[in-house]
Formats: C-alpha cells, sequence, structure tokens
C-alpha cells in the first residue's frame, strides 16, 4: 500500500491522481490533501478518500472546509504554508505528488525532499525555478523525483534499462496548441476563452495559456534539463500535432526510441506512482493503424516568441528561469484576467528578463528573491500596457 500525500488534489492533476487511487484501492490511499482555495471539492474529496489531513490556503476557508465536513469529521484541518509543509512532509505519507501549480510548489518540494519523501512531480515550476538545487538534495537525500509531465514521463520510460553515456539527444515533443496553424497577424485578436480550448489535453487553465504560447514547452525543455542532468543543447523541441508520441530519446547508435499512447495523464501519473510495475489502466488505446500518419514539424520562434524566450533563460541559467517563470505567472494571470492581450505576454516577459541583473544562484533565497523582483516589475509592465 503505497499512501500519498497530494498537493493541489482539487486541479486536473490532483483529480487525475485520486482517479487512479479511486481504480486501485489495494495500491494507493491518500492520507493528505492540500487545495488552494476550492473548499467545496476539497470538502467532497475528504468525505471520498477519507485523509488524515486536508489543507487549504487561507484560515477562513479552513473554518469552511470543517464546517462542510460537520463536527464529528475526524479529519484535521490546517491552513497555510505550515499546512502545506505539513501536508508535504507527513509522517504517514510514503510518497508527495506535487500537483500545485506556479512558484508555489517550491516550498513544499523542498520539505518533501528534507522529510525524505518520494515525489511524483507535476509542478514544473519547482524545476524551472531551482532544478539545480531541487535535484541535488533530492540526490543527497536518496528520494526519487518522478515525472508526472507526460512528456518527461515519456523520456524517463524509454530510458529504462539505458545508459546515460549512450543518449545523444532528447526529442520533447509538443502539440503546438490551438494556434499552431493560426496566421501570427491573428495573434492580437486571442481571447482567453480561445486560448483555454486545447486540441488534445484537458487541463487546468495556467499550463493551458502556457500550451497556446509555446511557453510550457519551454518551461518542459529546463524541466528536462535538471530531471535528466543534460545540457540544454542536448534537447530538441519538435512539434506533433497528434499528441501520440509524448516524446523521443536517441542514442548514439541511432537508434530512437519513443513513448507513445492516448493523451490521457493517469498513463503518466500512474506510472509515477507504480514503476516499475506498470497498472491495468482503463485508458482509450491506440487502435492502430487508427492514429494514422503521425506529423513532425520544427517549431516557429517567431511566432511563439515565449519559446525563444525560455530557452534562452534555460541558455542563461542562474537566477533568470526564476525571472522568467515570475514573468510568466504574472503575465498569464492578467491574460486570463482580460488585462493583457495575447501578443503582450511573451512583451512582458522579455523586458522583465532584460531588466533583470542575472546573479549567478546561489541558494533558494536568491531565487526567491529574484522571483519577487520579477513579479513587481513584470507587474508594473502590464499596469503600463493595460493603463
Ligand atoms: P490546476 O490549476 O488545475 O490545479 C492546481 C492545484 O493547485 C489546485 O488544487 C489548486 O487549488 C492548487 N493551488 C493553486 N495555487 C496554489 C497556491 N498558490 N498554493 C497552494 N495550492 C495552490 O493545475 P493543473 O493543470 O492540475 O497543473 C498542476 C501542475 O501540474 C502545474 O505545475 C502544471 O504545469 C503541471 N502539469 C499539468 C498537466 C495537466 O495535464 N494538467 C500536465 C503536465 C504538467
Ligand atoms: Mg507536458
Amino acid at each position: 500500500m503505497k499512501r500519498l500525500a497530494i498537493l493541489g488534489s482539487t486541479g486536473s492533476i490532483g483529480r487525475s491522481t485520486l482517479k487512479v487511487v479511486a481504480a486501485f484501492p489495494e495500491r494507493f490511499a491518500a492520507v493528505a490533501l492540500t487545495a488552494r482555495s476550492s473548499v467545496e471539492k476539497l470538502a467532497r474529496q475528504v468525505e471520498r478518500f477519507s485523509p488524515q489531513l486536508a489543507v487549504v490556503e487561507k484560515e477562513k476557508d479552513a473554518r469552511r472546509l470543517k464546517e462542510l465536513l460537520g463536527a464529528g469529521h475526524r479529519v484535521e484541518v490546517m491552513s497555510g504554508r505550515a499546512g502545506y509543509r505539513a501536508a508535504a512532509t507527513f509522517e504517514e505519507a510514503d510518497m508527495v505528488v506535487g500537483a500545485m501549480v506556479g512558484a508555489a510548489g517550491l516550498e513544499p518540494t523542498l520539505a518533501a525532499i528534507e522529510a525524505g519523501k518520494d515525489i511524483a512531480l507535476a509542478n514544473k515550476e519547482t524545476l524551472v525555478m531551482a532544478g539545480e538545487i531541487v535535484m541535488a538534495r533530492a540526490a543527497s537525500r536518496g528520494v526519487k523525483i518522478l515525472p508526472v509531465d507526460s512528456e518527461h514521463s515519456a523520456i524517463f520510460q524509454c530510458l529504462q534499462g539505458q545508459r546515460f553515456r549512450d543518449l545523444e539527444r532528447i526529442l520533447l515533443t509538443a502539440s503546438g496548441g490551438p494556434f499552431l496553424d493560426t496566421p501570427a497577424e491573428d495573434f492580437e485578436k486571442i481571447r482567453p476563452g480561445q486560448a483555454l480550448k486545447h486540441p488534445n489535453w484537458s487541463m487546468g487553465p495556467k499550463i493551458t495559456i502556457d500550451s497556446a504560447t509555446l511557453m510550457n514547452k519551454g518551461l518542459e525543455v529546463i524541466e528536462a534539463r535538471w530531471l535528466f542532468g543534460v545540457s540544454p543543447e542536448t534537447i530538441r523541441v519538435v512539434i506533433h500535432p497528434q499528441s501520440i508520441v509524448h516524446s523521443m530519446v536517441a542514442f548514439r547508435d541511432g537508434a530512437v526510441l519513443a513513448q507513445m499512447g492516448a493523451p490521457d495523464m493517469r498513463g503518466a501519473i500512474a506510472y509515477a506512482l507504480s514503476c516499475p510495475d506498470r497498472l491495468p489502466l482503463d485508458l482509450p488505446r491506440l487502435d492502430f493503424p487508427a492514429p494514422g500518419s503521425l506529423e513532425f514539424r520544427r517549431p516557429d520562434l517567431d511566432k511563439f516568441p515565449c519559446l525563444a524566450l525560455a530557452l534562452e533563460a534555460c541558455r542563461l541559467g542562474a537566477t533568470m528561469p526564476a525571472v522568467l517563470n515570475a514573468a510568466n505567472e504574472m503575465a498569464v494571470e492578467a491574460f486570463l484576467a482580460g488585462r493583457l492581450a495575447f501578443t503582450e505576454i511573451a512583451r512582458v516577459i522579455r523586458q522583465t528578463m532584460q531588466e533583470h541583473r542575472l546573479t549567478e544562484s546561489a541558494g533558494v533565497g536568491v531565487i526567491m528573491e529574484a522571483d519577487r523582483w520579477a513579479r513587481q516589475r513584470a507587474a508594473q509592465i502590464i499596469q503600463a500596457a493595460s493603463g
């Protein structure tokens, strides 16, 4: 029995994780669940999965959660950073599932590592901001970081039984998002409602916008760099509109291994929770030859400048990826709120990056400071753009 602390259980990845838990009750239990403010959803999950700990961000939401559950309920309810830390280090948990969105995932992830918990990590922003530190601490603590992101799960699967020295290239596939074939001159008119419609995947709002700008693929390059310990030049982004090949690895003898499957996150989640075992999942099968032709293309960096910015941040390293990430989070939030045009997202990030004085990253403190600075600066740029 693997007991899970699921951080961000009410989100898209969190709910898919709980579907896997529900499908294999003899293998998994959820012992701690956390959310930001979706109290009703969390209350239903607590009733269904009976964890020992439930956490929300605000104290008033914690009170509301207790009210919803009724006085007799035995779950412990906590709030805020202390609560998230308690869930990430929960004594009874064998594994932490990192499914929060954004920079908020960094602190609990580090706490989980410190507590010696293996981590199924969906929260890519953590690795974008502080991948070097996270991976080094995990290694020294003997903690496994298992990828949940579908591309990284694919790469991880392709690498099983292989030797690192034989790896020549990582081919990170990208669907291209909803605007792959939209002419660049129409980008200005893109509204949140259109950008939120991903052709192949159903995901939370932030990553769906990141997929539309291709920032998501840039974040994933940085994520892959740290997860697999390779140089940025080893990784190549390949557009693959069908989302059937989840990524590939090329070896020095010219062989290329690809991992394929239906686009459903439960596959990657279940593998992170149970590898090397494969669970009998009730997912749609690739019914060959039905998927038909698979297409591969080069990404258009002029049309999708967010990808170019992320590749640059990856090359520069140090605090730049954290600055990229923070400015992107601010810009995406403003776009979703109707305060910023789609094409302005890249501009806000570029300007914030240009003004950042690169600090050779020392520790988490320096990274958090760069994150704070970038959020503040991006907010000002957004304000000026919308005012
Ligand atoms: P989501 O928005 O659907 O869910 C986010 C979860 O985190 C919710 O439970 C929410 O309550 C919680 N949360 C949000 N902000 C928080 C904060 N500041 N503090 C604490 N908790 C907070 O997001 P998602 O699509 O499930 O994505 C989660 C993470 O997984 C992201 O980092 C995303 O990039 C990554 N990811 C998602 C998918 C996908 O298919 N959805 C695929 C690959 C990677
Ligand atoms: Mg992905």
